[in-house]
């Protein structure tokens, strides 16, 4: 049990060896602190930085899961160079009231960053994250999962870059979690997000959606766990082998994107939604995806939405009632290598 906290100012960020702390943070309008779990190792000798970060939303667990078994079996002498630093649950009263935003400032984390020093505690947290953490960073890694409303295909995630060095490096370093799908997405979905402030940083950055539903997946403990120690033996922190990690239900990992949010199909009625293909599937354009059933007129079929290109389903609504204008089903396509 960790019994003390440690105030920013006392972190040793360099020293080899593994550190474990509760970094404090006031709380609004009350005493008593936050108390934000933080893991340091750092080998012996300099190296890349990587940074592991789960519970950015406190209704995702696969981050949270998988970062405390790594904290809990990582040899910290298997660390050859540079350092990992992991924070398992980052938007803690979140994860406490086990909802996706803070329970103190009802702020979303992965809408506040780069953070202000002097905003309310989510901001202040993101500040932190931005100042001293991502800072260090060449590699950052942001855990999520799809939440409550949707139902995303296993994927590990990075926003598209121009560059195609870069480009490669982010697809090598998201394939590293073994899931099978790598999304390349937009950033038309949401502003001031964690691993936008990242790659605004220049760090490689990847995000994913690791399982759904406030649940605990089993491959996502795993990919979150395993493919974050791959992220470290491909910077060079890890002398040992890469593991594969790929589940034997996936017969390839795919590349798959979808950055034009006008082609998120969003339901024209209310109703209740009925899958009709399994998610990750490949459809042709005109084949029915999705229905939405009207109870009221229980003697009438339903509208059936029809994928509009050919393609994989990656997103599809989760929970089934559906008001229109939600979205209820993506559709992308695979990235040539
Ligand atoms: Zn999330």
């Amino acid at each position: 049990m960790i019994l003390n906290i440690t105030p920013i100012r006392a972190i040793d960020w360099d020293s080899p060896g593994r550190r474990l702390y509760h970094i404090p943070f006031t709380m609004d309008g009350a005493w008593g602190r936050v108390r934000v779990p933080l893991c340091v190792i750092c080998g012996p000798r300099p190296g890349k930085t990587i940074v592991a970060i789960g519970g950015t939303h406190g209704d995702e667990y696969e981050g949270p899961v998988g970062l405390k078994n790594l904290i809990g079996t990582l040899n910290p002498a298997e660390v050859v160079e540079g350092r990992v630093i992991v924070i398992p649950v980052l938007n803690v009263p979140a994860f406490q009231a086990a909802q996706r935003q803070s329970s103190q400032d009802l702020k979303n984390m992965n809408r506040v960053f780069p953070g202000n020093a002097n905003g309310s505690i989510t901001e202040r947290i993101a500040h932190f994250v931005t100042t001293e953490v991502l800072a260090r960073a060449d590699v950052v890694i942001d855990i999520h999962a799809a939440g409550s409303t949707f139902e995303i295909v296993r994927s590990s995630s990075f926003h598209h870059v121009a560059d195609p060095a870069m480009f490669a490096e982010y697809r090598a370093t998201a394939l590293l979690f073994g899931m099978p799908f790598v999304m390349v997405y937009t950033s038309g979905m949401g502003t001031a997000l964690l691993t936008e402030e990242a790659e605004k940083m220049g760090k490689i950055t990847i995000g994913g959606e690791f399982g759904f539903g406030a649940s605990t997946d089993l491959d996502g403990v795993r990919w979150a766990h395993h493919g974050t120690l791959n992220v470290m033996r491909h910077n060079g922190l890890l002398a040992s082998p890469m593991e594969n990690i790929v589940s034997a239900w996936v017969d390839k990992q795919r590349v798959v994107t979808q950055t034009d949010i006008d082609r998120y199909v969003t339901a024209p009625v209310s109703g209740i939604s009925e899958p009709l293909v399994p998610l990750g599937s490949y459809v042709r354009a005109g084949v029915p995806v999705a229905r939405l059933h009207d109870f009221d007129r229980f003697d009438e079929p339903g509208v059936d939405i029809c994928a509009d290109q050919d393609g994989y389903v990656l997103v599809r609504r989760f929970r089934a009632e559906t008001n229109q204008g939600d979205v209820v089903m993506v559709i992308g396509q695979e990235v040539p290598e």
